[in-house]
């Protein structure tokens, strides 16, 4: 059995090797960041509540047919995940426009939007995670055409899917980011986490603009009560798995 050490540090998760080389444990952190580590801090509780969160949300997934790295979560803040390469690919959908979305274009904050949108942007936290046209992302030689298509298919699926669920829980899911990798088979797997980290998620029960934000928004822009915001999330993800389960 060869022994557990650290293959990588990242701003919110740990990745170790475990003993079967097609497992990886990732440990989620309660540190935060925000605007490519400029701002840093820490959320209370976050390690345990992002995993379970995405625990939850990769059983769901998988559920309905979509292959996630997911393979349990042995403590409250561990996962353990299948080892993928990662494409280094951000992939954004959005529902609602909020963000950068609004800052880059100048759409209005809240503007549903027709139909959901599909955006790369590069891995890349030295050059700013920037926004990829598809001529860039294939002259990079990323991904293939025909991988790119497949993602863009998986995230929008996956968005049906995320947000039924979430309106399950009176949130409505604004926007998230998903990371893709490629495991010794060859098969595309959702990676990385599901979390408040990486979704923007208002309360569907509060019109106000600010009182609606359940996700790191509330760190972003210093709303405050971010704890018991995550806190919440988690409760109504865990009863609406409690539900699906009985
Ligand atoms: N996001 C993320 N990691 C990133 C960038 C974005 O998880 O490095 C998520 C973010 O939480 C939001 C969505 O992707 O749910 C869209 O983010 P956006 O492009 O609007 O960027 P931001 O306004 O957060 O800078």
């Amino acid at each position: 059995m060869s022994p557990a050490h650290k293959l990588y540090e990242g701003k919110a998760k740990i990745l170790y090797t475990t003993e079967d080389t097609e497992i990886l444990l990732t440990q989620f952190k309660d540190d935060a960041t925000a605007f490519n580590a400029q701002k840093r801090g820490t959320i209370e509780g976050k390690g345990e509540i992002n995993c379970s969160v995405s625990a939850a949300l990769f059983e769901w997934l998988e559920s309905k047919g979509i292959p996630t790295h997911y393979v349990d979560t042995p403590a409250a803040n561990e996962m353990r995940v299948r080892s993928v390469k990662i494409i280094p690919i951000e992939v954004v959908v959005r529902n609602i426009a909020a963000g950068s979305l609004c800052r880059q274009t100048g759409l209005a904050e809240g503007k549903v939007l027709p139909s959901p949108l599909v955006e790369f942007y590069l891995k890349n936290d030295e050059l700013g995670d920037p926004l990829l046209t598809r001529e860039r992302l294939f002259l990079l030689e990323i991904v293939p055409p025909e991988q790119l298509e497949q993602i863009k298919a998986m995230a929008l699926k996956i968005n049906e899917y995320l947000k039924e669920f979430f309106l399950g829980c009176e949130i409505i899911l604004v926007d998230f980011k998903l990371e893709f990798g490629i495991d010794s088979q060859k098969r595309l797997l959702l990676a990385d986490e599901i979390s408040p980290d990486t979704c923007r998620l208002w309360d569907k029960t509060e019109t106000d603009p600010q009182a609606r934000v359940m996700d790191k928004d509330r760190f972003r822009r210093d709303l405050g009560e971010i704890e018991s915001a995550y806190q919440k999330v988690q409760q109504r993800i865990l009863s609406q798995i409690a539900k699906w389960h009985n």
